[in-house]
């Protein structure tokens, strides 16, 4: 069943800071309810608050919205009906609906400083009371306060809030009810001019034709003023849908201190965004009737469903996202996984970007074949992408010494076989043909193997296991068969780290091995 009034909802950031998960998935909701229902999705940039918002974090917020897939119909980047989309270029709008509540008597004119209003707070919190506005001004009598307005006198302007309960019916909270005398006549104009947060989004959810304010659970408090408002302006309340909070693994409010908590954290960090988008999706939602996890966005705009999104907290477990990102990752085609990798591996192979934003390399054909030969190796072995460079060590960087003297390897090292082992794969390494050129293949090498084993009757971990530390530095790793082409093709590349092939790290490995 359609509703039938045409959904229309809304992702309302303020540009100051990165967007967090938190506000990720409130943009993911929304925008999947929208989809859902065939509405509209607006995206509304709440920049009032002059000091903390800064026009870069707007485009930032953009991008990272589009990162994760989002989109909008309506915002300041694509216009609309109801615009302008940037609360910063509403103001007259915002004054004119506050001459209009104050004509009506709806509000009122507040002459108190902010001296006296510090002296009201200090006395309530003597008095173990809510800071409760007390009112001081409401019953100036309007023409008066018309008079002292016009003599210059500095006056904000407050919201009546009526005395009687205030209610609303929160569609994961269920009904709530407030008692007016927890709320403080709030004001909706600062002396200043400028309009305050709890006015603004009801002006603007009201004139932008919000059907559903789908939003953090942060406002939960802020919301019996905002019903108050349509009340008093007489527009209809929109339907409120409050999003729980998302905590850390130790159960307190996820912050910075739980590690990467922004969106450009986790891209950083190689989280695919069709990962982030589905885990986000799960905070505080599953679907009905089973433990399914992983769905496609179709599959999520068809499943999701607001009713069924939780009021208890989420607690955001990395260790799912990263999961999930590993499902992701096989899932992906080589050629994107390539694109995504080449950043990952610039810095240990000292490559340098060609942008600003340290994210676009260019390499030669010949050194991105190689390279997609590399990630095609590792990437089975990784959750997320900036894993792959450790992962490449044994590739781009090789070190004989750590080698011998890593206490992982120690026991190898010291097994009855481990030194004959050595020493005949060293020998024919070294008078190898082919390896001599750099040109060892798979076969070459698989050969040598065969014949050590023969020579010594080593087999299995006794065998390789020693010959791995040799040319990997650990005992255990990707198979030899793409690893030895690997080096010996990396080897012969202008990259700005040499890569050593076979033949010059068995060389390095018994320089070491008799000093
Ligand atoms: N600008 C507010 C915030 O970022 C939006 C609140 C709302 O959605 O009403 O928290």
């Amino acid at each position: 069943m359609t509703d039938p009034v045409p959904v229309r909802v809304r992702f309302a950031p303020s540009p100051t800071g990165h967007l967090h998960v938190g506000n990720a998935r409130t943009a993911l909701f929304n925008w999947l309810f929208a989809r859902q229902k065939r509405g509209t999705m607006i995206l509304r940039i709440e920049d009032t608050d002059l000091e903390r918002s800064q026009p870069h974090f707007e485009g930032q917020l953009v991008a990272d919205l589009k990162w994760l897939g989002l989109d909008w119909d309506e915002g300041p980047d694509v216009g609309g009906r109801f615009g302008p989309y940037r609360q910063s270029e509403r103001l007259l709008i915002y004054r004119q609906h506050a001459e209009k509540l104050l004509s009506t008597g709806k509000a009122y004119l507040c002459f108190c400083t902010e001296q006296e209003l510090e002296q009201e707070r200090a006395r309530a919190a003597r008095e173990h009371r809510q800071p409760i506005y007390s009112g001081k001004c409401r019953s100036i009598d309007p023409g008066e306060s018309a008079r002292r307005r016009a003599a210059g006198d500095s006056c904000a302007i407050r919201l009546r809030i009526p005395e009687h309960p205030i209610g609303f019916d929160d569609i994961v909270h269920g009904p709530i009810e407030f008692s007016s005398e927890v709320i403080s006549d709030p004001i909706i104009l600062r002396s200043s001019g400028m309009p305050v947060y709890n006015y603004v989004v009801v002006i603007d959810d009201a004139l932008m034709k919000i059907t559903h304010v789908i939003r953090g659970d942060d406002h939960l408090s802020n919301t019996p003023k905002q019903v108050s408002l349509y009340q008093a302006l007489g527009w209809p309340v929109p339907q409120f849908a409050h999003l729980s909070t998302i905590l850390g693994s130790d159960r307190e409010r996820l912050s910075k201190r739980h590690g990467a908590t922004s969106i450009a954290n986790f891209r950083d960090l190689g989280v695919l965004p069709e990962a982030l988008r589905n885990y986000l999706a799960l905070l505080g939602w599953a679907p009905s009737g089973g433990t399914r996890e992983i769905f496609s966005l179709e599959e999520l705009i068809q499943e999701f469903s607001i009713e069924r999104v939780t009021p208890s907290p989420a607690v955001f477990d990395v260790e799912k996202l990263y999961w999930l990102n590993r499902h992701y990752i096989k899932e992906s085609p080589s050629r994107r996984l390539d694109a995504l990798a080449l950043p990952y591996y610039a810095r240990s192979l000292g490559l340098g970007p060609l942008d600003e934003a340290g994210s676009n390399y260019s390499v030669s054909p010949q050194i991105s074949i190689w390279l997609e030969k590399v990630t095609r190796l590792l990437i089975p072995a990784v959750d997320r992408l900036d894993q792959l460079p450790e992962k490449a060590s044994l590739i781009f960087s090789y070190d004989a010494k750590a080698a011998l003297e890593s206490p992982e390897n120690l026991e190898v090292l010291g097994w009855r076989q481990t030194d004959a082992v050595l020493t005949r794969i060293t020998v024919k390494i070294l008078e190898d043909e082919a390896a001599r050129e750099n040109q060892l293949t798979a076969e070459g090498f698989k050969k040598m193997v065969n014949e050590v084993k023969a020579e010594t009757g080593a087999k299995g971990k006794e065998l390789f296991h020693p010959i791995r530390i040799a040319l990997t530095g650990a005992h255990s790793g990707p198979e030899f068969d793409k690893l030895i082409p690997i080096f010996e093709e990396g080897s012969h590349l202008p990259l700005p780290r040499h890569v050593l092939s076979v033949r010059e790290r068995i060389e390095q490995f018994s320089r070491a091995r008799l000093s």
